[in-house]
């Protein structure tokens, strides 16, 4: 299995994007950016459509599992039932991959990668793909593609009007889904979707432990995960562990 076409793809541009990025600041233009990354700004739509753009184009450049592929069938056997989660319709998809990571986008699209699915247990995986379905309904991925939005915008990268259900050119698509991978979470959305990922094991009846022993193994991974890993996205994992240990022991005390 190779490493996906998205992080190979990071890897090779983020230098030459960010000293691009530098330059024009450097110009003194800081108004004409200021008015740039306004205009910039999406509507619900837009942000819709432009979400669905970026997953056509990532699900278009990874290899996916089709119904029958182990991976596929472990997936779809977890998540059934899970197609709407709190008003948010939801579909899955497994890249045939081994990075080990996932994510899920404002239109309610959740990718895993195979290379995550190796190392997880099945109630490992369901805290991650909790975890990241927290950061749609919480807000934080819509705040996160607008910000890749205004660089793209700033990078003179927007195109007006490239047509229905697009919001970027083909071309440029690439590259905006470059800037959404490279924006981080803050420490606080990260807490704030460890939080809603535990209560999405609880409420689906998975064994809510399955977010502390998902960290942990994070952990130990975390000296050699590579840039645009999980390990490398969301730091901390030990304490991350510990905190997801003792949201389980009260749990576990409710129970007694
Ligand atoms: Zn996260």
């Amino acid at each position: 299995m190779k490493r996906s076409l998205l992080l190979l793809f990071i890897s090779l541009t983020t230098f030459a994007a960010q000293a691009q990025f530098g330059k024009i600041l450097k110009k003194g233009n800081v108004d004409a950016g200021k008015k740039l990354v306004k205009a910039a700004t999406l509507s619900d739509e837009e942000m819709a459509t432009l979400s669905l753009q970026s997953v056509e184009w990532m699900d278009g450049n990874n290899p996916i599992a089709e119904a029958g592929d182990p991976y596929g069938d472990r997936l779809q056997k977890l998540v059934s039932g899970l197609e709407n989660e709190d008003g948010l319709n939801l579909n899955f998809k497994v890249y045939l991959v081994t990075d080990i990571n996932a994510f899920a986008t404002p239109d309610g699209s959740v990718r895993v990668m195979a290379g995550l699915m190796d190392l997880m247990t099945d109630e490992e995986l369901m805290s991650i793909i909790g975890h990241e379905i927290g950061h749609v309904k919480l807000g934080h991925s819509k705040k996160r593609y607008q910000s890749a939005y205004s660089i793209s915008a700033a990078k003179d990268l927007a195109a007006a009007n490239t047509g229905v259900g697009k919001i970027l050119t083909d071309e440029k698509i690439g590259g905006f889904v470059e800037n959404v991978a490279n924006a981080q979470f803050s420490q606080t959305h990260e807490s704030a979707s460890d939080e809603y990922g535990f209560k999405f094991l609880v409420v689906h009846g998975f064994d809510y432990h399955g977010m502390e022993s998902a960290f942990k193994k994070l952990a130990e991974l975390s000296d050699d995960g590579g840039k645009g890993s999980l390990t490398a996205s969301h730091p901390g994992s030990a304490k991350r562990s510990e905190r997801a240990k003792k949201w389980a022991e009260k749990e576990d005390a409710k129970k007694k």
